[in-house]
């Protein structure tokens, strides 16, 4: 597969393969070293980036040289230390607080970091929660919830992202969606649901960019260590790892290298799903 670090070159060899080239709107910076940082120029926007896989992703595109907006919804103390520790690797990031289940809010939100930052060229779409419940005592508050959380912000996200892409004919979306919206999950329709939504929306989405340089894929993880698994009762921990093949949680991290993945390499790759799981769709 074609990476950008080697398509360098000449205006000639941009030309004759435009979608391969990465790079086309940095700066100095990743001319002067290309390899090392090769998403410099490049703008980032991660929702949900104050803790868990968001942050690991932040913190991902940002050790690139992407500048990253990392969105959050409560925890402004967590979203300034993840910018705090950016700005301390020699990295650039700021904070922007948004309900990214709000589509009036994820406006703003796209306006104010374009404002800032000058445009967005890379979309993570992260930000997530979980209502368990057993379907009939779940109520149907709930289901939209969590589906307007999961599924309704990655359709705002995309919509008010996308123009600003098409401008420089470049763009890369990652949708964060789970092995549980491929294989189901017991207390989990709701957030089922919103995960398999975001697959077709993935699909259909991909497809109508797929001549206009922008790839729109998704990344599903299995089990990952962050909060989301640590409020899960201890015995029913216990049940859930045995049933993992590689026989443990996934990290954060392992979920930042599979997004990094698309965004720097994946310039072929559009519509599709990647599993991070440990193997555990298949012994599910
Ligand atoms: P987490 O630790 O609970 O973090 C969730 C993040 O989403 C936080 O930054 C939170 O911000 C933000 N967020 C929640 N609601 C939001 C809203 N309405 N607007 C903006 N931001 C919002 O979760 P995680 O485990 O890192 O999960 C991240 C993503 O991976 C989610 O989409 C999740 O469904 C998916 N995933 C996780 C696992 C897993 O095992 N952990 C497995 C598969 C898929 P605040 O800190 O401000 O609340």
């Amino acid at each position: 597969m074609a990476s950008t670090r080697s398509n360098k070159g000449t205006k000639a060899k941009r030309a004759a393969a435009p979608e391969v080239e990465q790079n086309d709107a940095a700066p100095e910076a990743a001319a002067a070293d290309p390899a090392a940082r090769p998403l410099a120029g490049r703008v980032a926007l991660v929702t949900g980036a104050s803790r868990g896989i968001g942050e690991a992703i932040a913190k991902a595109l940002a050790d690139e040289g992407a500048a990253v907006a990392v969105n959050y919804v409560r925890n402004k103390g967590l979203a300034d230390d993840v910018v705090s520790e950016i700005q301390r690797t020699g990295g650039t990031a700021r904070v922007f607080q948004a309900n990214v289940s709000d589509e009036g809010q994820v406006n703003t939100l796209v306006n104010d970091v374009i404002g800032a930052f000058g445009k967005v060229d890379i979309l993570v779409n992260n930000a997530g929660i979980t209502e368990d419940a057993w379907f009939q005592k779940m109520d149907f508050l709930s289901f939209n919830r969590v589906v307007d959380t999961n599924l309704g912000s990655v359709f705002s996200m995309m919509k008010a992202v996308i123009p600003n892409m098409e401008l420089r004919g470049w763009g890369r979306i990652v949708n964060v969606s789970s092995f549980v919206g491929q294989t189901g999950n017991l207390t989990q329709a709701n957030y089922a649901a919103a995960k398999a939504g975001m697959l077709g929306l993935t699909k259909v989405v991909a497809l109508e960019y797929a001549t206009k340089g922008i790839t729109i894929n998704a990344v599903a993880p299995g089990f990952i260590e962050t909060e989301m698994i640590k409020v899960i009762a201890p015995k029913i921990q216990e049940m859930l790892l045995a049933r993992i093949p590689m026989g443990r949680w996934g990290q954060p991290e392992e979920i930042a290298k599979a997004v990094l993945f698309l965004v720097r390499d994946g310039s072929y790759i559009t519509g599709a799903c990647l599993n991070v799981n440990g193997g555990v769709v298949t012994a599910f």
